[in-house]
């Protein structure tokens, strides 16, 4: 499941503004009460500009928020004029003799301390600044201003208002139109006055004297409130956001105070879908278009609302809203309509009611909306590029769900849930007059569906209902291009210089064409099997069916009651193109892929990760539950050959000459895209994340290990689970004999720190009695010094189990001895798949 991603505050392409439409907007709000409406109050924000009468000369102003403190050690302030009585902006400038502001910011983590130091080249934040640009709807003005009027703090500075409001009028509007959708949400808020302090958000845009233009950010209706970035070309010259650091703000870690609340819940869907031919013809060569209308019923938290934000693909247009059958408001940001269409992108929009709702109530949204979500692939190929965000959705809480899907006689589709109704159109009307419902019987966090011209095998376990389709024809891009090969006649060879061509005989060869069900049957199987394993391990699945359908490309999907399976992975080994074909890749696409999708039926649709930082829990689960898959299938060794690819996958130096593993903590989540290291994320997320499993496992026993995810999928069950969640749990876990503090090492090493290193045993046996004696140190390498992991020494013997002593390493040699019965006949470190360490 792709986890939402930061947003760049990247200025992006603005509409122009018709100066005569801004007047009559202006005069509109003059007269404007408390019925503002959105697009009003967000165009008032745009054009609020600086106020040259609020601008003042300031010495040693300083101002705390949460981890970031702020000085304006000697400079200018400029206020920007107020919105509905607020100021919402503030321009700090140092351009005086001996002027300075600075900023100081201290990641609380030493994983994110080494973020910050990967970037900056320093751990904490401590930049002199030549000026700020604040945007913000918390409590900064005022606070500013309590200081500004304190004795030698501040003076007004007339004579600078007019200068600085020429000099910065234009930056500020173009900083502060990335925020009017956020602005609008604060600003409207029924509870404005308790919520300012709370809830408000603060934006800083710097000019650093050493490291260039920089961001800062507590939001806190953000997951983690506190981020700093920074704007960067890359090499390949598209811009890209460097997260430096991205962390829970003071108050939370301290418990003072607690993350907000949504303010609304979306309990139930019903959607009612139209799927059209783009020309009306869905033989042709073109996408699918989709025309719905989603009803979503919500429920309001504890306080009032008047302002409702959503997120919807950006290649869908909503066209319009209705709250309770009245028609409402749709706000999108002016700034983002100059983006590209992808379809896998959201785009944000708020819906605003003239009236508040009332806390506790309930109310249903309706939206028309429509865009073209579906491109073709080939005949009868569709691939479905919103797959998660077809519909207008806010926040991923679970939701009951009841689809309609109006769509062409020749196409079969699929959809989470229930079948409970289906009309089978008519052949000869090429328009959508086939019908299926689809409800689901328990909540799910988001509804997908596929279509195509599909072949289908149900698999037969009682109590289950598993159907796996394939597409009847293959997809234009796995078609294999025909060879034209040289054929030389024997007498003349290749000489340098001679045209070879005109004499050799020019042979086409037509390589075979994949059949697009040819291990349909082998997967439906695989996909029960699985399913069954691990029904058996951990509990109850998301939902008691399965659909398994074809997705174009090289990756899957799992969706509740729903996975998108690659459609390399219904064609026969030898008849995949060439870059699946590598032995690692033959595996992923006979047998881990499918499992791993239906592991998300626990691991991400049962349980679900609380924010970027825990995707890797779900998704190095999915991964290591379809190797738990695999080994009871294939056997031990295979899953021992595996760890030891994804162990050389880290290792494997990327174009900066450092391990892959070295790019990050794991808890960096998407953060780790924006490495050196193209693959750095794949590989540290799955395999990585695969390996901190099987550590695990080997601490715990087979027998604790399972114990353990049952537990989490029972403790877990349709919440969120967060790194330090899971630490909790581990813990409960760990053997007698093994201490709880140990848990905490294994997370702090492996899961929030990097390091792979490598190990060294030297030892001893001696007799000692009428016993042996084996004594011996491991010694650590290629790591940091505060790195510590435990290592298994394995005590072989003739006849019986070996024994085994844990031993923690440190920068010094750790040593470890033991007294055992018989001479060993072997002693080494259990490291091959035990732990994940260099050989050496
Ligand atoms: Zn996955």
């Amino acid at each position: 499941m792709p986890a939402a991603r930061m947003q760049g505050f990247q200025s992006t392409v603005r509409l122009l503004v018709l100066p005569a439409l801004a007047l009559l907007l202006a005069a509109a709000l003059r007269g404007a009460s408390d019925n503002v409406t959105g697009a009003q109050l967000a165009q008032s924000i745009r054009d609020a500009g600086l106020d040259q009468e609020e601008c003042y000369r300031v010495r040693d102003l300083s101002y705390y928020k949460e981890d970031i403190k702020l000085y304006f050690h000697d400079g200018y302030l400029i206020f920007s004029k107020p919105v509905r009585g607020e100021r919402l902006s503030v321009v700090f400038t140092a351009d005086v003799e001996g002027g300075d502001g600075e900023i100081i910011l201290f990641p609380p983590f030493k994983g994110e301390r080494q973020s910050m130091a990967r970037f900056t080249q320093s751990p904490n934040l401590d930049e002199h600044f030549n000026a700020a640009l604040l945007v913000f709807s918390d409590d900064t003005a005022r606070q500013l201003y309590e200081q500004i009027t304190q004795e030698g703090v501040g003076k007004k500075a007339l004579e600078m208002g007019p200068l600085l409001r020429d000099q910065w009028d234009s930056v500020v509007k173009n900083v502060t139109e990335n925020f009017d959708l956020r602005l609008v949400i604060d600003l409207l808020n029924p509870n404005r006055e308790s919520a300012r302090s709370r809830e408000g958000l603060l934006f800083g845009a710097i000019a650093g004297k050493t490291l260039g233009n920089f961001d800062f950010v507590d939001d806190p209706r953000q997951e983690q409130q506190i981020l700093a970035g920074q704007m960067k070309d890359r090499s390949n010259g598209e811009p890209q956001y460097d997260i430096w650091t991205h962390f829970s703000a003071r108050s939370i870690r301290t418990g003072s105070g607690k993350p907000l609340e949504e303010g609304f819940k979306v309990r139930h869907y019903r959607i009612e879908a139209s799927i059209l031919g783009m020309s009306g013809d869905v033989s042709g060569s073109q996408g699918l278009k989709l025309r719905g209308v989603t009803e979503a019923t919500i429920r309001l938290g504890k306080n009032s609302l008047r302002v409702f934000p959503f997120e919807v693909s950006r290649a869908i247009q909503v066209k319009s809203v209705e709250v309770d059958g009245k028609p409402a408001e749709l706000l999108f940001r002016e700034t983002s309509r100059g983006k590209a269409l992808r379809p896998d992108q959201n785009e944000a929009f708020v819906v605003v009611v003239s009236e508040a709702l009332a806390a506790a109530s309930d109310h249903v949204l309706k939206f028309q909306h429509e865009g073209s979500v579906i491109s073709f692939a080939g005949k009868g190929v569709y691939f479905v590029e919103a797959r998660s965000n077809w519909y207008p959705q806010s926040g991923f809480n679970f939701a009951d769900y009841d689809l309609t899907f109006h769509y062409p006689h020749a196409l079969t589709l699929v959809a989470p849930g229930d079948l409970k109704e289906e009309e089978p159109g008519s052949q000869s009307d090429n328009s959508e007059s086939k019908i299926s419902r689809y409800v689901t019987p328990v909540p799910i966090r988001v509804a997908g569906f596929n279509l195509g011209q599909y072949e289908k095998v149900s698999g037969n376990d009682p109590g289950f209902r598993v159907d796996v389709y394939g597409n009847r024809n293959l997809e234009y891009a796995l078609v294999p291009k025909p060879r034209e090969t040289l054929q030389l006649p024997n007498s003349i060879g290749l000489r340098p210089g001679r045209n070879t061509a005109a004499s050799a005989a020019s042979v086409t060869t037509l390589p075979v064409v994949p059949d697009p069900l040819g291990r349909l049957r082998e997967v439906a199987s695989d996909v029960s099997a699985c399913f069954q394993y691990f029904t058996s391990l951990f509990g109850p699945p998301a939902m008691n069916s399965l659909t398994v359908a074809p997705v174009p490309g090289s990756f899957g999907q799992g969706f509740p009651g729903l996975v998108y399976l690659s459609t390399i992975a219904y064609i026969e080994p030898t008849e995949r193109p060439a870059f699946a074909r590598s032995l690692q890749n033959q595996v992923f696409f006979s047998d881990l892929i499918e499992a791993h999708e239906v592991a998300h039926q626990w691991w991400g649709n049962v349980v679900v990760s609380a924010g970027n930082q825990d995707e890797w829990i779900m998704e190095g689960l999915a991964n290591y539950s379809a190797m738990m898959w695999l080994e009871k299938k294939k056997g031990a060794k295979v899953l021992e050959q595996l760890l030891q690819q994804y162990r050389d996958d880290l290792l494997t130096k990327d174009q900066t000459g450092h391990p892959i593993e070295a790019a990050g903590p794991i808890t960096w989540g998407y953060r780790l895209e924006a490495s050196d290291s193209a693959s750095a994320w794949r590989v540290i997320t799955y395999e990585k994340g695969a390996w901190i499993y099987h550590m695990i496992r080997k601490r715990l026993g087979d027998e604790r290990f399972l114990k353990m995810l049952a537990e989490l999928r029972h403790r877990y069950e349709f919440k969120v689970v967060t790194t330090e969640g899971f630490r909790a749990l581990v813990k409960e876990y760990v053997p007698p004999k093994v201490s709880k503090n140990s848990v905490d090492l294994f997370f702090d090493n492996w899961v929030y720190s990097t390091g792979v290193p490598s190990l060294k045993l030297s030892y001893a046996v001696k007799p000692a009695a009428k016993q042996w004696k084996v004594s011996g140190t491991i010694e650590q390498s290629a790591v940091d010094n505060d790195f510590t992991a435990e290592v298994p020494v394995e005590i072989q013997f003739a006849k019986g189990p070996s024994q085994i002593v844990w031993v923690e390493t440190s920068d010094e040699p750790a040593t470890f001895s033991a007294t055992i019965q018989d001479l060993p006949v072997k002693v080494a470190l259990g490291t091959g798949t035990t732990v994940l360490a260099a050989k050496k």
